[in-house]
């Protein structure tokens, strides 16, 4: 029987998300795309149709609301949710998922919109409840996180006895030619940077101060870029999946002006989370500051330049030391031409609808809750290769 699958978000990554499951109809069947504001869905529909002669349904709905959620999911029937909304809808879309037995995927881990922090605990919480349902829930196939877990699965798979080290490096080169715009949601986007910094070594967090380290690292088709530790997201499961890991961390590049900009913001209190009075009225300094930027799903017709994310693993095999750099460059106007989307939005809504892929082709099964490297890594490697995101492998690289 064919197969139906829901889209919910309809913004940069959604658009993706959309084009890719039509150009891939043959597992994903009947379609829809449902958000917030249903002029969007129908503008994506549009255009995909346009491209690929394929018809997409559209709805409205409001992913914070459980109840909505489970008249839309009953009506349609889908066998998977993809969640490429916010990651403040993660719990909710989740729970209306259990409750109508469906399989789940996301790309990023919940955050609540009070408290700028964002882990996996009340995700992976609700582990019984998808077992008891019969479901599976997919959690962070993005690129990082997603990509990223899955080249550590693979080099944990075909290259090493133990992996010591890890370094994910997340490489954006794009320019869009604004003085400053952020490539996803500017409220995510800016929440995650002006965070303090994290990473893990024998066994422990170690917290530093908001972007006080920095390591230049020469990306193969970029050149040498400033490359900043953050915390990230895949790093908490990582640290549990990754056989012998002594340390991790995560670096992304910014350039000088995005960095001054930030730190201007940050000094005024434009990026404050919490309520402020503004002439009578109550309003969020950061979600002003997100209506104010470009739109990031605008962004796409005027970015040049490419993205490079990749992870380099050091560890043994056989007795011998070796490293190994795994990375993919995409180009921002290539995927443009291809999907109508910035490099950003592309190497995220791609990995999502190959996982999606992979759960209604049967490739990866499971009952409960999952993060990526917990699966074979060889059918999302060989999907990367041919959905439009070719990689690389680099043996014994000079770090
Ligand atoms: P956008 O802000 O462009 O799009 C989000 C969409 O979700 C919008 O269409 C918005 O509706 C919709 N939405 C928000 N709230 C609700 C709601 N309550 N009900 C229904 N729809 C809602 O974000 P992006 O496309 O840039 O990002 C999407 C997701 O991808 C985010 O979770 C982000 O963190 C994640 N991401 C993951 C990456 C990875 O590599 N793993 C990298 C980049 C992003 P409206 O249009 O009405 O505002």
């Amino acid at each position: 029987m064919s197969k139906k699958t829901l889209i919910i978000g309809a913004g940069g990554v959604g658009n993706v998300v959309a084009f890719k499951c039509a150009m891939n109809a043959e597992s994903f069947g009947e379609i829809t795309l449902a958000s917030r504001t249903v002029s969007k869905c129908d503008a994506i529909s549009k255009n995909v149709f346009d491209k690929t002669g394929v018809t997409l349904k559209t709805a409205q709905i409001d992913a914070d609301s459980v109840e909505d959620m489970v008249i839309l999911f009953n009506m349609i029937q889908p066998d998977i949710v993809i969640n490429v909304a916010l990651p403040y809808q993660d719990l909710t879309i989740m729970d209306a998922c259990t409750q109508c037995e469906i399989d789940y995927l996301d790309t990023a881990n919940y955050e609540h919109p009070d408290t700028a922090k964002f882990e996996y605990k009340e995700q992976w919480a609700r582990d019984e409840q998808f077992k008891d349902a019969n479901i599976m829930g997919l959690l962070g196939s993005g690129f990082d996180p997603g990509v990223t877990n899955v080249f550590c699965a693979y080099a944990q798979k075909h290259y090493f006895d133990e992996i010591h080290t890890i370094d994910i490096l997340d490489c954006n080169a794009g320019d869009h030619g604004y003085p400053f715009a952020t490539n996803f949601n500017p409220e995510i986007n800016l929440r995650e940077v002006s965070a303090k910094g994290r990473y893990w070594e024998n066994g422990k967090w170690i917290e530093t101060e908001p972007m006080e380290i920095m390591q230049v690292w020469d990306y193969p088709e970029v050149g040498p870029k400033d490359s900043y530790l953050l915390y990230h997201e895949e790093m908490e499961s990582l640290v549990k999946h990754i056989k012998g890991l002594k340390r991790i961390r995560f670096f992304m590049t910014f350039g000088q002006s995005y960095l001054t900009h930030m730190k201007c913001l940050e000094n005024v209190g434009m990026l404050g989370i919490k309520e402020v009075e503004h002439k009578g009225m109550k309003i969020i300094p950061m979600e002003f500051l997100a209506t104010l930027l470009p739109d990031p799903a605008t962004l796409g017709e005027r970015t040049k330049g490419k993205t490079n994310i990749g992870i380099y693993a050091k560890g043994v095999k056989d007795g011998e030391e070796k490293s190994v750099y795994i990375y993919q460059v995409s180009d921002h106007e290539a995927c443009y031409a291809e999907v109508m989307s910035q490099g950003v939005s592309y190497t995220t809504g791609v990995p999502a609808m190959i996982g999606a892929k992979l759960m209604l082709d049967g490739k990866w099964q499971g009952k409960g809750v999952f993060n990526m490297e917990e699966f074979d890594p060889d059918p999302f490697m060989d999907e990367l290769n041919m959905q439009g995101l070719p990689w690389k492998i680099i043996e014994n690289h000079n770090s």
